[in-house]
């Protein structure tokens, strides 16, 4: 059902001004002069309506591992965080490395509407670095994009290969940068709290060396190279030469590292154990300072839902990753917004305009005929983070009962509400105010 949605007296993400916004049959139209029958009216004086966010780098578990999460619970949880618009990692069991895998990942997501889910394909046949996937069939099927993650593409000369491949496709290739002999059984970031700890540490160049290879590699091929999840200082610095010498080369980052450091990992954390690994102050710092100058591209959560009793075995062995979808927003406002890092503009188009050019996905505004994929949020909205009431599967989260600024009221994906937090509160009242919201 594509009903009538009017925003109504809300403010621009952009311009902050004053605005009222009706939907109807899926995409924004012109305020209708007189009444909008019939319309679900959301009036929020405090309240930012913006494109609704889009995370190019989340793992979705499915195929195979729908005990983590399902493409069900991730989009709904995705809704929840305000998104509507995912790219979903081929890390699962299969991989998602035929074109059959990347048409019934798209099916999944088509049942469970909750959110617009672009697949991501493996580079490489069940992501074991030697043999090509079959990357132009995949990309006729949907695929945005390429990706080993989890895991590099550790061998040079398969990733120029792969590179010229997708050339051909329009599409990027995401490097989960890591290379395998400098990280080799390392668990957390080498430094003083890895020693400790007694625990194995990652150094930033297993990260970084892999950033100037695959660099070079989109230099000799002219294929683009996407960098997942950056957390290293000379990372960064990577990716900013690589810009500098007119590469086609982006980048992203994560929440997770303009946050937290090492430190949090305090006393074995499982918590905090992710891939890369939280980095020292100074990376968060050079982290920021790379959000600010422009070198990152866009954020992303790295989503990456695992179960309590895996999380709850000795920290060695614990899987690495967190789940994001749902802080997502509140860590960009309180941690880069409030401290004034960026704008409220700013901080909001990294998380929409900014992913959707990295992967030519079509542009969303506020504007008569553009789709509508909306997010009312209201950014200055405390909450307190309880995992138990998230929507992923997945309780793993170094933020449970922190404080943070930035709460999702409604999303809205293809002019259907896909989120409403009123309803869940309860409230029954059918015109949402923030009063009610809270
Ligand atoms: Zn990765």
């Amino acid at each position: 059902m594509s009903a009538r949605i009017l925003f109504r007296d809300v403010r621009h993400w952009r311009t902050g001004a004053r605005v009222t916004v009706a939907v109807e049959n899926g995409v924004v139209v012109p305020v209708p002069a007189h009444g909008f029958e019939g319309a679900r009216v959301f009036e929020a004086p405090d309240a930012v309506l913006a494109p609704g966010l889009v995370d190019l780098h989340v793992h979705l578990r499915e195929p195979g591992q729908s005990a983590k999460e399902t493409i069900a619970s991730g989009t709904r949880a995705a809704a929840a965080g305000g998104f509507t618009a995912v790219a979903c990692m081929p890390n699962t069991a299969p991989p998602v490395d035929t074109q059959a895998w990347v048409e019934w990942v798209l099916h999944r997501a088509e049942a469970a509407g909750h959110c617009r889910v672009h697949p991501i394909a493996a580079v490489t046949a069940g992501q074991k670095g030697e043999q090509l996937a079959p990357l132009q069939a995949m990309a006729a099927a949907g695929a945005v994009a390429f990706s080993d993650d989890g895991a590099p593409v550790a061998d040079a000369g398969i990733m120029r290969r792969a590179l010229e491949y997708a050339r051909n496709t329009g599409r990027p290739i995401v490097c989960h940068e890591e290379d395998p002999s400098l990280k080799n059984d390392g668990v957390m970031n080498e430094g003083f709290t890895a020693a400790r700890l007694g625990l194995r540490g990652i150094p930033n160049a297993a990260e970084s060396v892999m950033c100037r290879r695959d660099a070079d590699l989109a230099e000799l091929t002219g294929g683009r190279v996407h960098l997942a999840h950056l957390s290293a200082t000379q990372s960064f610095d990577a990716l900013r030469d690589a810009k500098r010498r007119g590469l086609p080369v982006t980048g992203e980052t994560c929440p997770h590292y303009w946050v937290l450091t090492d430190e949090s990992v305090a006393d074995y954390d499982t918590a905090a154990k992710m891939n890369p690994p939280l980095r020292s102050e100074a990376d968060r710092a050079a982290c920021i300072a790379a959000i600010v100058d422009g070198t990152i591209d866009c954020f992303v959560t790295d989503h990456a839902p695992h179960m309590a009793d895996e999380k709850d075995r000795p920290f060695a062995e614990a899987p690495f990753g967190i789940v994001g979808l749902e802080t997502a927003l509140a860590l960009t406002i309180t941690f880069l917004v409030r401290p004034g890092h960026l704008t409220l503009a700013r901080a909001i188009e990294l998380w929409t305009d900014a992913p959707r050019r990295v992967f030519g996905l079509p542009e969303v505004s506020l504007e008569p005929g553009s789709p509508a994929d909306l997010v009312l949020f209201e950014p200055d909205a405390e909450w307190t983070v309880d995992p138990s009431r998230f929507h992923s599967r997945g309780r793993n989260t170094p933020f449970a009962g922190w404080r943070l600024a930035g709460r999702v009221l409604a999303t809205v994906m293809g002019g259907r509400i896909t989120h409403e937090a009123a309803a869940e509160a309860g409230a029954a009242e059918p015109a949402m105010t923030a009063e009610a919201a809270r």
